[in-house]
């Protein structure tokens, strides 16, 4: 079955409605053959056999009257005394003289050829039958046969003899003896046929006469006398006579011992049964050549037509966009073209639509990477948001809403929309709204679209407008994804801003850490000397802060230092910026303050540390002071850098801690370190070099040398 269906499949489309076309038409000329063919046989078959039927009635009527004129002639020679008496006598060759015909005896002739009637001899009278001609009175042989049927008198004619015993043939009795019969046979030759029947005969047909032995036709070819062939009865058969198959019809005479027949060659027969059989097949043939014709048109046109197709299609395919089938006609190829041109014409424009959009999409994230990329802080960012969103969807107007940590939206960005109206729906609930339009009929569209991060926390609102056109399906969506990507981007802004935060503050104290005093004191000490105004500059470290660790431990330790940078930076307030410099060491910076004003404020800052109470595990409080240096840009000959000021500073807090430490000591370029021992000095050339092991271990050989210290008590101090 499959191999079967492979081999169809084998043979082009093509091929296949030719073969069913084909097949289609040769299934309908059979059949209009076949009716044709039966139409036409049965009347060529009766044709032939009316041709036999009509010989068959001329020949019997004429044997018949030749039988009635030799039952004449049978009575004429039984009433001859003299022929009697010469039987009787055996007297043979009386017999056979006395036997003789008259009328050929007459004509001098015995010739059976010779016609009696034709010599104007008398001849018994016997009905003609119609038509019948002169040459009827041919001359009537006769024989006699003894009782043993031997030929005793007279001669036995050849040929097929018609012989009927009482009527053409007498028998000759004395007592109960049976002497001799004579015999008067009607002996039907080829002459007799040709001469006495073949008027009555249509042409084309034979005749033929068969007694049991003979058959005499007048076939052309045929022999005078035959064997008669075996196959040769009543009705209608194919038998041989003279050589060639012939059809004949055939009828019994007298008793049945004699036939007579018409025939024809079986090849005429057949010929005439056919006759008209060739213009036939000539015309089926005619048919099949236009059926097979018609056929390779329109097999041609439907693969010409789909073959087009499949050329057009593929070069479509290939990127040829303006391809089209030309349509002619209106009939189902035409319609199908117009079809396919019209889907092509469609393709063209979703692919065109396609590449269209996706230009613009890349636009719009080349400019929306572009716009992160550059944007240095969130505002900028939401702006290129709305852009991208007024770009992507059919919206007029955009804006964008942060919310802020108390939950209230805040305008961030927008496009066509002023910063201080407000949107007339879905703000409050952060609802996505879509095409609603609170202000009427006729009213520009809204599109709101909350901002969520992924763990579903709502950042900000896109708002979106429409004074054109009402939002579609595809707007929200690509509005949603644009406020997921504002969320994210606002989500990461907020880290970066957490991160840039943790880089540049202590984490102790929330104060600016080293590193950012650092860059506070560069970008001050460049203004200062651009505007050319003072700038102070305070250092400040916790006095006998190693002692408070040790005795009431590290975390008291830390309470104590974020006690004081609240304290500081409160102090400070907008005056300048507080950080913490490193351990328990803070620096102000004072932009604008002389040396007198920044000694001022540090004074009153060492105040405020003096009032800190630590509460303690056991009930009490711990109380701390600290010494201040100050240096300031004012006091100087040259221009300072970070290192050099900050240097004084650290050397006037040196000072403060060596004449007695809670105080302030303006330092400048020239102050000098007091009184210091070699122990001391190395201390701060550690401390300076930012060595901390070092600075350590000469701490701890300064107090390994110093007089035993008075035992802790910070209300000495703070008295
Ligand atoms: P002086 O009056 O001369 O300043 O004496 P001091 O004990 O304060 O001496 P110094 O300034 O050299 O001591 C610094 C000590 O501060 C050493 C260290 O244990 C302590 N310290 C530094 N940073 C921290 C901190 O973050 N937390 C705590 N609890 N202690 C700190
Ligand atoms: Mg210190
Ligand atoms: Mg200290």
């Amino acid at each position: 079955m499959d191999r079967i269906r492979d081999r169809y499949h084998a043979v082009s489309f093509r091929g296949r409605l030719l073969l069913l076309l084909v097949a289609v038409s040769l299934v309908q000329v059979g059949v209009a053959a076949y009716t044709f063919f039966d139409l036409q046989s049965k009347p060529a078959e009766q044709r032939v056999h009316a041709q036999l039927n009509a010989a068959l009635r001329g020949v019997a009527p004429v044997v018949d009257a030749e039988l009635g004129r030799a039952s004449d002639r049978l009575r004429t020679l039984q009433d001859d005394t003299a022929l009697q008496s010469a039987i009787e006598g055996g007297d043979w060759a009386e017999a056979g003289a006395l036997l003789e015909d008259p009328a050929a005896a007459a004509a001098g002739d015995t010739s059976a050829s010779v016609d009696p009637l034709a010599t104007g001899t008398g001849a018994p009278a016997f009905e003609q039958p119609a038509g019948a001609d002169a040459a009827a009175a041919q001359p009537l042989s006769a024989y006699v046969t003894d009782a043993d049927g031997k030929v005793v008198a007279g001669t036995r004619p050849d040929g097929a003899l018609v012989e009927q015993a009482g009527r053409n043939s007498g028998r000759l009795v004395r007592g109960s003896r049976l002497v001799a019969t004579i015999h008067v046979p009607v002996a039907v030759d080829r002459a007799f046929l040709r001469d006495r029947v073949a008027a009555y005969v249509p042409k084309g047909v034979d005749v033929f006469v068969a007694d049991e032995l003979n058959v005499t036709s007048s076939a052309k070819g045929a022999d005078d006398v035959q064997r008669r062939p075996s196959g040769l009865r009543e009705g209608l058969r194919e038998v041989t006579i003279g050589g060639t198959d012939q059809l004949a019809l055939t009828q019994p005479l007298l008793d049945g011992s004699v036939l007579v027949g018409a025939s024809m060659p079986a090849k005429v027969a057949a010929a005439q049964q056919h006759e008209g059989l060739s213009a036939l097949w000539g015309f089926i043939a005619i048919l099949g050549l236009m059926m097979l014709g018609v056929s390779w048109f329109i097999t041609r046109a439907v693969a010409d037509a789909l073959r087009k197709f499949a050329t057009i299609a593929r070069e479509l395919a290939s990127g040829q966009l303006d391809r089209r089938i030309p349509v002619t006609g209106d009939d189902e190829i035409a319609v199908l073209s117009e079809s396919f041109n019209d889907m092509a014409e469609h393709l063209q424009d979703r692919i065109e639509g396609l590449v269209a959009a996706r230009a613009s999409m890349r636009r719009q994230v080349d400019l929306f990477g572009e716009a992160l990329a550059n944007a240095t802080d969130v505002e900028e960012m939401l702006a290129a948001v709305c852009s991208l969103a007024m770009e992507s969807t059919s919206a007029t107007h955009s804006r964008f809403w942060t919310l802020d940590s108390e939950g209230r939206y805040e305008h961030a960005a927008c496009i066509g929309l002023r910063p201080g109206d407000s949107e007339p729906c879905g703000l409050e609930k952060a609802v996505p709204v879509r095409n609603a339009s609170v202000l009427g009929e006729g009213e520009p569209h809204w599109l709101v679209v909350p901002a969520r991060m992924r763990d579903g926390q709502i950042v900000g609102l896109l708002t979106l407008v429409s004074t054109e056109s009402a939002f579609a399906e595809d707007d929200v969506r690509i509005a949603e994804r644009i406020a997921v990507q504002a969320a994210v981007a606002i989500d990461n802004a907020r880290m970066h801003e957490q991160l840039r935060l943790q880089a540049t503050r202590d984490g102790l104290t929330g104060l600016p850490n080293h590193r950012a005093l650092q860059d506070e004191l560069t970008k001050r000490l460049e203004e200062a000397y651009r505007s050319d105004m003072p700038l102070g500059v305070c250092l400040l470290d916790i006095d006998n802060f190693k002692r408070v660790n040790d005795t009431y431990g590290h975390p008291i330790g830390d309470e104590a230092i974020k006690a004081i940078g609240r304290t500081l930076a409160h102090g400070v307030g907008g005056m300048g910026t507080v950080g913490r410099f490193g351990g328990e060491e803070f620096v102000v910076i004072m932009p604008g303050c002389d040396a007198d004003a920044a000694c001022r404020i540090a004074d009153r800052l060492r105040e405020d540390i003096m009032t800190i109470q630590i509460p303690l595990e056991d009930g009490g409080t711990l109380r701390v002071t600290s010494s201040f240096g100050v240096a300031n840009v004012d006091q100087q000959r040259a221009r300072v850098d970070n290192a050099e000021i900050l240097h004084q500073a650290d050397v006037g807090m040196y000072n403060s801690k060596r004449t007695g430490k809670n105080r302030v000591t303006l330092a400048g370029p020239d102050t000098v370190v007091l009184e210091m021992s070699a122990a001391e000095k190395a201390k701060l050339a550690a401390r300076e070099a930012g060595d901390t092991a070092a600075e350590l271990a000469a701490a701890a050989a300064l107090e390994t040398n110093a007089p035993e210290p008075a035992p802790y008590d910070p209300f000495d101090l703070a008295a």
